[in-house]
């Protein structure tokens, strides 16, 4: 059995066979055989002909089934088409010569798509996959060849969809969707929504091998996938599928409510995101605020570093987005499973306890203060926190708080709007609790990454899956640990949350009341059901300190 995790672009739950699409017909691999000009340029004239055709016919399936917003996508894939830069680029290409009318549409749809992901505009970068849309179904037309079919209830495995495979499927034969890419505003993504077909995007299929017809258990619940799952997997899976949809419209009746338990304990219900564009299900959940907003997505997945200003929109969006909730962003974690190549971090026998996070930031502050400006930035347009992360002693909080203090004094400097945030930091390392009380004088937050500090403190390297009954996510030194931060924190007068996996466990949500947490993040699609479960808890909170 494989599992692996994804991000929510869907809630729900399915069990089935995997259909597995192949990657988008790339340029090159189209046959290079050619006629004369004169007959490829008929050829194409035909192709875009079909190809318009087609269009029409989806934009009249997505009318009826869809509504006019999600249909307008095939009306602008229409018009595309009339666009002279791609109509006519694929004919002066076929009038060179040498060039089959198929090959010469991917390739001027190709040159068009890198045009449009070379923008800074999310929006007209996510174009890219409609103008290889058209072209593939110009390129297809041209050669006659038909679009996939799907006739039997499946679960989508793909690299990713375009909007038009994703509305000609015949909605009754797709139960889920696993994408390797898309980002929660692409079309297929909010296609699935608009669907209600649960979906996973972002997601860690196999690098080789195929799941293609082998058994896969959805939980887009959770966010997680099992490939060939244990029969015990698949009835759990079965279950969440039966009961979500009664399930989800009780506690879609919880928003708006505030997490706080009968015995009036407040423990708030943030989110954990990793890019901008989660914001969408942060604010569908309900989330009171995010918890841990993880910064690596910008310098994940490309060539270079990002500007300050490409930061701060990033963190600005999202700040305007949550319209004055708090939004906690974790500083730069990269390094141990998270390599970015042009950082040029020196190959180590040990990564998890290397060259990672802040100690990146701390020996090369140059790319810590271009984050911590945009992030100061950011803080001007909305409730904004920052946290660091893998601290471990006093002395690393303090020299990154000399380069907040810097930083603050060259945006003064340079009349740049700013707003000092509230600074916290990551309890993740057993070196910080030990030190909690001492941690606790220096910022205005904990947040507790239980995942590293399960790893740290049980010696469990968390990406091994073979550690099977050694991997216990409630080790009794973690929920030890949990306590002497908490206390640490309240003895102080800071405030305290868990933004690891741990805080989404709600087996140990009375735990977190007892002990007096203050905020628990999780995925957002576990929001609601944490908030039921606190409004329901009969924990009470032993701290004296605690709401008071
Ligand atoms: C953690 O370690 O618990 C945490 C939230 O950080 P990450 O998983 O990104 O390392
Ligand atoms: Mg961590």
């Amino acid at each position: 059995m494989i599992s692996a995790k994804g991000r929510i672009a869907c809630q729900g739950a399915a069990c089935a066979k995997a259909f597995e699409i192949k990657a988008p017909q790339k340029a090159q691999s189209t046959s290079d055989a050619y006629l004369s000009v004169d007959e490829e340029l008929e050829r194409l004239e035909n192709g875009l002909a079909r190809a318009k055709e087609e269009l029409e016919a989806l934009y009249q399936k997505a009318l009826t089934d869809l509504g006019e917003e999600q249909a307008q996508i095939f009306e602008m894939q229409g018009m595309m088409l009339d666009d002279p830069d791609l109509a006519d680029g694929m004919r002066d290409l076929v009038k060179k010569g040498a060039i089959s009318a198929s090959k010469a549409a991917l390739l001027v749809g190709e040159e068009q798509a890198r045009a449009f992901e070379a923008l800074d505009d999310p929006y007209m970068k996510e174009r890219a996959l409609d103008v290889r849309d058209v072209s593939q179904r110009v390129s297809r037309a041209v050669e006659g060849a038909s679009n996939v079919t799907i006739s039997e209830p499946c679960i989508i495995v793909a690299d990713d969809l375009t909007p038009s495979q994703t509305v000609a499927f015949d909605r009754k034969f797709i139960l889920g969707m696993i994408l390797r890419h898309g980002a929660m505003n692409s079309h297929a993504a909010i296609l699935a929504r608009t669907m209600n077909i649960p979906t996973l995007i972002g997601a860690q299929l196999p690098e080789s091998g195929t799941l293609d017809g082998k058994m896969i258990a959805l939980d887009a619940v959770h966010g997680v996938f099992y490939a060939e799952p244990t029969d015990e997997i698949i009835s759990e899976v079965q279950t969440l599928k039966d009961n979500f949809h009664v399930r989800r419209l009780r506690l879609l009746g919880l928003r708006g409510k505030a997490s706080i338990t009968p015995q009036g304990h407040v423990i708030k219900t943030y989110a954990n995101i990793g890019r901008p564009d989660d914001v969408e299900m942060v604010l569908e959940n309900d989330a009171e605020g995010i918890g841990l907003f993880r910064s690596e997505f910008l310098f994940l997945e490309r060539d270079d570093f990002p500007s300050e200003n490409e930061q701060y929109k990033a963190y600005s969006k999202v700040a305007q987005a949550l319209n004055g909730k708090l939004v906690v962003i974790r500083t730069l974690d990269i390094g141990a499973d998270k390599q970015a190549h042009y950082f040029n971090l020196p190959h180590e026998e040990n990564p998890a306890l290397g060259m990672r996070a802040i100690r990146i930031c701390l020996t090369r502050p140059q790319i810590f203060k271009t984050q911590l400006r945009a992030i100061f930035r950011a803080s001007a347009c909305g409730n904004v926190a920052m946290m660091f992360p893998m601290i471990t002693c006093p002395e690393e909080v303090l020299d990154c708080l000399k380069i907040c203090d810097e930083v603050e004094e060259e945006l003064k400097a340079q009349n740049i709007a700013y707003k000092r945030p509230q600074i916290g930091i990551m309890i993740e390392t057993p070196a910080a609790v030990l030190l909690a009380s001492e941690l606790a004088k220096l910022v205005d937050f904990f947040s507790v990454g239980t995942n590293d500090l399960l790893q740290y403190t049980a010696a469990l390297d968390r990406q091994n899956q073979d550690l099977g009954k050694f991997y216990n996510p409630h080790h009794k030194a973690l929920l030890k640990s949990l306590e002497i931060i908490v206390k640490a924190a309240h003895d102080n007068g800071i405030w305290a949350g868990i933004c690891g996996e741990l805080g989404g466990d709600l087996s140990l949500t009375d735990y977190f009341i007892e002990l007096g947490f203050d905020e628990l993040s999780v995925t957002p699609g576990l929001i609601l059901e944490l908030r039921e479960k606190i409004l329901l808890s009969k924990a009470i909170c032993q701290n004296p300190l605690v709401n008071k």
